[in-house]
């Protein structure tokens, strides 16, 4: 902690007050019928709005607000199909965005991404157990941003976001990110923004 911040989130802060705006074609798939043929799934050409960590879709068939939070896991992407792949914890769903343009994917795709990084908060207790902390004896929870205490701090790292360092989370994220891991591997069949030695 201290005064200056990791310039990762000031970048984070600056992109998310930017509006991205551009068309995708969405697939929705759920977790509870895993079918690996993609082709199968209706695909909708869809308006995509990200402003201050919020996606906006808006299509012809249907509307949704996506929050881009801890529950939100950043899955997969993929330069080459220009794809992103975002997993829906609570609806156990996964949804995946197909850019038009690879300019539209690399735009979408960081700023998806540096949303996906919290706010922080700043406390004088710990946001979770209420204990006592201060700058030097707390840190800031990767997934959520609140600041917790070192035993509310999880042992392992994650990666939250595609292309960046694992970050250390808080107790509680550790779980909803289990959990996405759980899902993500029985979906993709593959081993998802897990791990390292964290920083
Ligand atoms: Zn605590
Ligand atoms: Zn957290």
């Amino acid at each position: 902690m201290g005064n200056s911040l990791p310039k990762y989130l000031l970048k984070a802060e600056q992109v998310k007050l930017k509006l991205f705006e551009g068309i995708f074609s969405i697939i929705i798939m759920s977790i509870n019928e895993p079918n690996n043929n993609e082709e199968e799934y209706q695909s909708y050409d869809a308006n995509i709005k990200l402003y201050r960590g919020i996606l906006d879709i808006d299509c012809p068939e249907f509307s949704k607000t996506i929050t881009i939070d801890k529950n939100i896991a950043l899955v997969d992407k993929s330069d080459s199909k220009m794809t992103i792949t975002l997993c829906i914890t609570s609806e156990k769903m996964i949804w995946r965005f197909k850019a038009k343009s690879l300019k539209s994917y690399f735009i979408f795709s960081n700023t998806i991404s540096l949303s996906r990084i919290p706010t922080w908060s700043i406390s004088p207790i710990c946001q979770v157990c209420t204990f006592g902390i201060n700058s030097k004896n707390s840190k800031n929870c990767g997934s959520c941003g609140i600041m917790i205490c070192k035993y509310c701090l999880a042992e392992e790292s994650f990666k939250i976001v595609p292309d960046m360092k694992p970050v250390k989370v808080c107790k509680n994220c550790e779980e909803v990110i289990m959990e996405q891991i759980n899902l993500a591997d029985q979906f993709l069949n593959q081993r998802l923004f897990r791990l390292g030695s964290g920083y």
